[in-house]
């Protein structure tokens, strides 16, 4: 085993989690089921070479069982980290709670979580929801009991909803979106420095933009990496640049053969907080620039127009309408739906009554009020309004709060 090199930040309570975080999302499929010698191939290389920290989810169709049986059948459970997820959108009771918990560690073939997080929290209002049906008394008992041990939650909307959370409990991890192209959206790099800040580690999701910063990369910022001084692949790039940040504790790469696991932890174990130059920021920078010159809105997501009094999210909007030109109308419609639509309150474009607050502010002079008009039709066709309206209805129906 040669796990020499892999580099490791600690957590709050002091353990040591490798850089290098097994994203366990996507695996391999054989005809309906995942590929479960290709997985234990993967997996055991990156265990090999360093890695402990394997991210799962209950919604990660067959993640959780796959893993469970490959951990258990190699006798490595005590020796990673399992962090997985409660389903909080399912949860409309206190009962559910300990349903989907036990459903997970059955799953996973053990009597414990080392890492158990909120899912897909995208406000405030979500966590209020689980509060209301008993989970702080839940996590209390879980931790005693030592079945949880650290608990957090995992984020998708805007920075201001990430900090509310963030400072409502007493968190021992979060896990949010961020990559050198999206510093300034969902959580964002306020979001990273005010959990470090903290003392609680930050698990980075989409350091490629779901493989966009590699696959969909324009030719000419292909060129711009390429004539730079360093070797790097784009992926490298992508990763490179966020271990370079101390804030940042474990990236998350889910991993699809055992060349890239290999290739992500020679990465890994070679790439020291700070260890970027100047010259490596100006590359990216330029990256950067190439990429926005396929966007529709040149909004940098710098918040100046923030707040909006009827609470339209003038970057989260702008953001996704420009997804659909640089990746697909249909990412672009996703996200707009999952980060703008899916939030307690939403952030539509038509509730904003036109006072022009938003453009006095803006540094890039952007017609705010006529983009976020045409934003808003081309992200929110009619049959996704209907959908919008639909998942709304079920993600936010009142909760129970008894306790049976
Ligand atoms: S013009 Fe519209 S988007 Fe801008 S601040 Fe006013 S209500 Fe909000
Ligand atoms: S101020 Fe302008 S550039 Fe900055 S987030 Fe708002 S719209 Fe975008």
């Amino acid at each position: 085993m040669n796990n020499s090199e892999m580099q490791y930040r600690q957590d709050k309570h002091g353990n040591r989690l490798s850089i290098l975080g097994f994203g366990c999302m996507r695996f391999l499929k054989k005809g309906n089921n995942i590929d479960l010698e290709e997985a234990e191939r993967e997996i055991m290389e990156a265990y090999n070479a360093g890695v402990n920290y394997f991210d799962t989810a209950y919604v990660y169709s067959g993640s959780e069982a796959a893993i469970g049986e490959i951990f258990e059948k190699n006798g490595i459970r005590d020796k990673i980290n399992i962090a997985t997820k409660l389903p909080q959108y399912l949860v409309s009771n206190n009962a559910a709670l300990d349903r989907y918990f036990n459903e997970e560690l059955s799953r996973l073939r053990t009597d414990h979580i080392d890492y158990y997080l909120m899912h897909h929290l995208t406000d405030i209002a979500m966590w209020e929801k689980l509060k209301n049906v008993g989970v702080l008394d839940w996590i209390k008992e879980k931790k005693a009991s030592g079945q949880i041990r650290n608990i957090g939650f995992s984020y998708h909307g805007t920075t201001d909803g990430f900090l509310k959370i963030l400072n409502d409990y007493d968190w021992d991890i979060c896990q949010i979106q961020y990559n050198y192209f999206d510093v300034n959206t969902q959580a964002g790099v306020d979001g990273l420095k005010a959990a470090a800040a903290k003392g609680i580690p930050v698990v980075i999701m989409e350091p490629l933009r779901g493989g966009k910063l590699v696959n969909m990369l324009p030719e000419s910022a292909k060129k711009i990496m390429k004539e730079s001084e360093r070797d790097w692949s784009p992926a490298e790039w992508g990763l490179r640049w966020l271990y370079d940040q101390p804030e940042v504790t474990v990236v998350l790469s889910g991993m699809n053969s055992v060349e890239m696991v290999r290739e992500n932890c020679r990465t890994a174990s070679t790439a020291p907080a700070g260890h970027f130059t100047e010259s490596d920021h100006k590359t990216l920078s330029e990256v950067t620039k190439k990429i926005r010159e396929l966007e529709k809105v040149g909004c940098t997501g710098c918040r100046y127009c923030m707040p909006c009094p009827k609470g339209v999210d003038i970057p989260g909007a702008f953001r996704c309408y420009n997804a659909m030109y640089i990746e697909s109308k249909s990412d672009g419609r996703f996200q707009y739906a999952q980060t703008v639509g899916l939030t307690r309150e939403p952030g539509f474009p038509d509730q904003c009554i036109k006072c022009g607050k938003c453009e006095q502010h803006c540094p890039q002079n952007i017609p705010i009020r006529e983009k976020l008009k045409e934003a808003d039709k081309a992200l929110r066709p009619l049959p996704y309004k209907i959908g919008i309206n639909i998942a709304r209805k079920f993600m936010f129906r009142k909760s129970s709060s008894s306790k049976s």
